[in-house]
């Protein structure tokens, strides 16, 4: 009796079909980094086998991909030592070049490779400058070892779809690169709200897993993790008792407490705040106290439940995760990668 996630292949290939819908004339790079922002690599398929390609933060998460798949695959951070180009060429990835200092690296390739040139048009995070760039395209296009697929961007604001910078990155996009190499600047919020910035590749991530990117939630998409756990003690306090560690919940009234055993070593988060919906019974319930590590409280006095039945925490149509990050103060994104290695995963339908 624990929690468990349960990930929803069809609201997978759902999703994906959202993305096709939206982008038709693009390719599309499925993000799958972070453990397949915590839905686990292996639990995925839909994704992994209609995808153009696969994109992953580290070598390492390269290395657990290719045990399932032949796919393309692209690696974002790149390499900084020779030695991880071997292995990259090893694992038959696709570099991004990010940083001048990767340039003598990728230069002095024994072996042919694939790789993207990331540019920086406003996030100042990673990426080369128009200079740089140039310079780089220079040097690398007369080497017939290196194949440059793909000029990247990256949005800082794309959630914000009237920020002004998501104009002014598409322009220095435009005005840096040109119509004769493959370009690609698009993740889930530019997919869903701005056609101009699709190009070549667009980068799904969020959207497949079926959150909104945007503060609404976007019916379109659908929940694919669904997690949930048991109630495990059901018991009635009294008017004036205190629930939970530091006893930040008083009740009003007499009220029935289920305790359900899922916590924030979980990936609950801790921060959920008192009133966070919890579904019980098709009913929402309120969180009652502080999340304890491996244990929450709900004040069920308006349903009927016993122990052993199920909470659901998130991923279900009447109560998204997106409401979850909302009253704990974080995004959906963080809540998804940080489930646990304690909570069980199932394929489901
Ligand atoms: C994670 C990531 C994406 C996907 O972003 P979402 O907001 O999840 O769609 C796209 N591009 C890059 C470079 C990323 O790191």
């Amino acid at each position: 009796m624990h929690a468990i996630a349960s990930i929803s292949q069809s609201a997978l290939k759902h999703n994906l079909s959202v993305v096709k819908k939206n982008a038709p004339n693009a390719r599309i790079v499925s993000m799958v980094k972070a453990n397949a922002y915590g839905h686990h690599i292996d639990l995925i398929d839909p994704i992994i086998n209609h995808s153009d390609l696969l994109g992953v933060s580290e070598i390492l998460e390269v290395e657990k991909l290719r045990k399932t798949t032949n796919q393309p695959i692209l690696l974002l951070s790149g390499v900084i030592k020779d030695q991880e180009l071997q292995q990259a060429i090893k694992l038959n990835c696709q570099i991004v070049i990010h940083h001048k200092t990767q340039l003598s690296i990728i230069n002095n390739t024994k072996q042919s490779i694939d790789i993207w040139i990331k540019i920086n048009t406003g996030m100042n995070r990673l990426g080369l400058s128009t200079n740089e760039y140039k310079y780089c395209i220079k040097l690398l296009e007369n080497n017939p070892l290196i194949n440059i697929q793909c000029v990247m961007s990256h949005f800082a604001c794309a959630d914000e779809i009237n920020h002004p910078m998501n104009q002014s990155q598409l322009f220095e996009f435009k005005k840096s690169t040109h119509a004769t190499v493959k370009r690609s600047i698009a993740n889930s919020a530019a997919i869903l709200s701005n056609s101009a910035s699709h190009f070549d590749y667009v980068r799904p991530g969020i959207m497949l897993y079926g959150v909104s990117p945007f503060d609404i939630i976007n019916h379109n998409l659908k929940p694919v993790m669904q997690l949930s756990a048991p109630i495990i003690s059901i018991k009635i306090i009294k008017t004036g008792d205190s629930v939970g560690y530091s006893a930040t919940w008083t009740a009003n009234k007499p009220t029935t407490v289920a305790t359900i055993g899922i916590g924030y070593g979980d990936g609950y988060p801790r921060h959920a705040k008192n009133g966070t919906p919890v579904l019980i019974n098709n009913t929402l319930c309120p969180l009652i106290g502080r999340v304890s590590m491996d244990l929450i409280c709900v004040d069920i006095s308006n349903i009927n439940a016993s122990v052993g039945d199920n909470a659901i925490l998130w991923g279900n149509q009447q109560l998204r995760i997106e409401t979850i990050a909302k009253c704990s103060a974080t995004i959906a994104y963080e809540l998804l990668a940080g489930v646990s290695s304690r909570v069980t995963f199932i394929n489901a339908i």
